[in-house]
């Protein structure tokens, strides 16, 4: 290969890296992304704060500590959320977003619709999961 071709198709990858997705659409999960963050960071907040009304039988007390673990299990649920929407917030600021980080690849629209903080492609999803 001559060296003004390499030259030719090196800017040519340099253009496609460029964000895939349409401005108006990453504005859209950029916004949504935000209001669920924010309502994430609320709930969060109002758990913490939450006081735990002691009951003095001991049925109400086993109610309470299964209560309570279930509790819990949402809230790590939640806070791994809430560090996924930071992430996927951080990629559009970087203008990453909608790129698989495993291969690359743009993430199909339809999954980011579904899921705007997926950080892979379906392909490499599912790859992972096997
Ligand atoms: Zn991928």
């Amino acid at each position: 290969m001559r060296r003004g071709r390499a030259q030719g198709a090196r800017y040519l990858i340099e253009q496609r890296t460029m964000p895939p997705m349409d401005p108006k659409m990453i504005e859209g999960v950029r916004r949504a992304l935000e209001s669920e963050r924010d309502r994430l960071r609320v709930e969060l907040a109002e758990e913490v704060e939450h006081p735990r009304v002691s009951h003095g039988a001991q049925t109400a007390a086993a109610t309470e500590v299964s209560e309570s673990q279930r509790g819990q299990q949402l809230r790590g649920r939640e806070e791994l959320h809430l560090v996924q929407i930071e992430a996927a917030l951080k990629r559009i600021e970087a203008g990453a977003f909608g790129l698989c980080q495993t291969c690359g690849k743009p993430i199909a629209p339809e999954r980011l619709e579904a899921l705007p903080w997926a950080l892979d492609c379906v392909d490499c999803h599912s790859k992972k999961r096997r």
